[in-house]
């Protein structure tokens, strides 16, 4: 299964930092958190994200450099097998 992302997806993941970091408006906390119970695979983003900013904030930096984001997210993509 690989649709084109709804908009709302695309919503929920263009906020997904914001989101994590709880910088959004209340409504739009509500909005995105309501759209990832319901998605799997934001649900799945939202979880990655979230684990590179603990793995972040572990080393000290506020924002994870691209490139190291880039090879976490490599990672975990590597380790599942639909490549969502
Ligand atoms: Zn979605």
């Amino acid at each position: 299964m690989c649709a084109v992302p709804k908009p709302e997806c695309e919503e929920a993941l263009d906020r997904l930092f914001e989101y994590i970091d709880h910088e959004l408006p209340e409504d739009e906390i509500h909005r995105i958190g309501e759209h990832l119970k319901e998605c799997p695979p934001c649900e799945a983003e939202h979880k990655i994200n979230e684990k590179i900013k603990r793995l972040v904030n572990k080393t000290g930096h506020d924002v994870a450099p691209e490139d190291l984001r880039a090879r976490i997210l490599q990672t975990i993509r590597a380790t599942r097998p639909d490549g969502a």
